[in-house]
């Protein structure tokens, strides 16, 4: 058997891994189907437990700032524009590591380029999409992969890495029974619009009811020249579901025109939302999916990461940040256990678990809840917040969640590195 690990899917938890597993000195190849690279996406958020990742990758602040902001707020608001519930994020916590707000496109392209400089450019096979798997007698193991011009080939690893994203094939012949993708009502439309930022300049704003809303933050640090960033913005609805989602694909690119009505309304003397949906340059339509969580990530010498072993609602902000941090503890168990089946099992039996009950929290709307808690109680509509839900229960009703999501911040400061620095893994050769 060789010592090769072999990673399908090159996304962010693919490419964190793939550094990952270059850093402790594992060899690995990435096979991803699309046919190049592009910086696709909108925001998504790096949680501390994600940065801090990042940094032991040798990233610094000035690459995290190229790609986005660190994030100083996040905050719920009533639709008469009160608050609700809001906090300091990043090191403005009390967390030693910021919290970023990045464009995902660039921060993917950012992956690449890092992993490109280390490893070289043959280590991300582009066009190549992995279609199934043999588990060898040796131990060892077979990916199938089909390229874009229909010629099909195959490589033997030690292991493999199915890190190929919410329609994972890998998965799905891991669990051939799975139940299909689920929706429970929501659509979401996103864009970017470049527009002032408002309270801190870096806040996370979820404003509206849990069935109604519109969630912005800003994705790029302000113009020098005009003062306007980059603001990411999620318009979300839910509908009825009985009948399933009726369009042909999960993501479609939509004129605003099709969904700005649901906000025209929203129109205060800090805000206009209208205004901030028609300014966007181009806008995507995609229903809020996930999928069921399945007993076991694992398979003899295949494993599933990122969206692939959890795709879940975007709501707790924590899918991009766990895909990296999915690749740090499966570092960690081959650091512990070496390039076998044992650090798999390792980082099955650490993660599936927690993780699993996560999706299933995320689906109750994750730190959103206060949200169906205002709404339950006064409908959405109040003067003083205190006098719907106590400080103490909208305290604790986020630690909660934190805690669930592992960026609590006591716990994470005081945790030693996941992987130390200079820490190699034994290869199967050396086993
Ligand atoms: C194009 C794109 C845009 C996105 N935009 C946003 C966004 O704006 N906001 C947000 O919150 N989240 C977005 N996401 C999802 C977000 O990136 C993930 O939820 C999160 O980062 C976890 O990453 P992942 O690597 O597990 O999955 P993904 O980032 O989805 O990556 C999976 C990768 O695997 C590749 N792939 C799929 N099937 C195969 C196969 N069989 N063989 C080989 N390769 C395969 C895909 O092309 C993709 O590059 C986007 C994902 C993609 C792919």
């Amino acid at each position: 058997m060789n010592d090769l690990v072999i990673i399908a899917g090159g996304g962010v938890g693919g490419l964190a891994t793939a550094l990952t597993l270059c850093q402790i000195g594992v060899p690995c190849i990435v096979y991803e189907a699309v046919r190049d690279m592009r910086p696709l996406g909108v925001g998504i958020n790096l949680q501390p437990n994600a940065v801090r990742e990042l940094y032991d990758l040798g990233f610094t602040q000035g690459d995290l700032d190229r790609v986005g902001l660190p994030a100083k707020e996040w905050a719920l608001v009533g639709l008469n524009g009160n608050d609700i519930y809001s906090e300091a994020r990043g090191l403005l916590a009390g967390y030693n590591w910021p919290q970023y707000a990045v464009h995902r496109g660039l921060f993917h392209m950012l992956l690449y380029e890092k992993l490109r400089e280390r490893m070289g450019p043959e280590v991300v096979r582009f066009g190549s999409r992995v279609t199934g798997y043999q588990k060898n007698s040796d131990g060892g193991v077979t990916a199938l992969i089909e390229h874009v011009d229909g010629s099909t080939s195959e490589t033997t690893g030690t292991l493999l890495i199915g890190a190929d994203g919410i329609h994972s094939a890998v998965r799905a012949q891991m669990h051939p029974a799975q139940p299909p993708i689920h929706w429970g009502g929501a659509v979401m439309w996103r864009g970017t619009t470049w527009a002032k930022p408002i309270r801190t300049g870096s806040s996370f704003v979820g404003l509206g009811t849990h069935r109604h809303r519109m969630v912005f933050y800003p994705i790029s640090h302000p113009d020098p020249q005009t003062g306007l960033s980059m603001i990411n913005w999620i318009a979300e609805v839910t509908m009825d579901n009985t009948d399933g989602w009726k369009q042909s694909g999960w993501f479609r690119q939509v004129g605003v025109d099709d969904f700005v009505h649901h906000f025209e309304e929203w129109i205060w003397d800090w805000l206009n939302v209208p205004a901030l949906i028609t300014q966007a340059a181009s806008a995507f339509e995609n229903p809020m999916i996930d999928r069921d969580p399945v007993p076991a990530w694992r398979d003899g010498p295949v494993v599933l990461l990122g969206d692939a072993a959890h795709a879940m609602y975007p709501t707790g902000s924590n899918g991009g940040s766990q895909a990296i941090v999915d690749g740090r503890i499966l570092g960690a168990a081959m650091v512990e256990h070496g390039v076998t089946q044992d650090a798999f099992a390792a980082y099955d039996a650490k993660l599936c678990g927690p993780i699993s009950q996560l999706i299933l929290r995320n689906r109750g709307a994750g730190p959103f809840g206060l949200l169906n808690l205002v709404d339950e109680r006064c409908g959405g509509t109040f003067d003083n917040i205190d006098d719907v839900i106590p400080v103490k229960e909208r305290t604790e009703f986020m630690a909660g969640y934190k805690a669930a999501a592992g960026f609590a911040v006591e716990n994470l400061n005081k945790a030693s590195p996941t992987i130390s620095n200079g820490s190699r893994a034994r290869t199967a050769r050396a086993n």
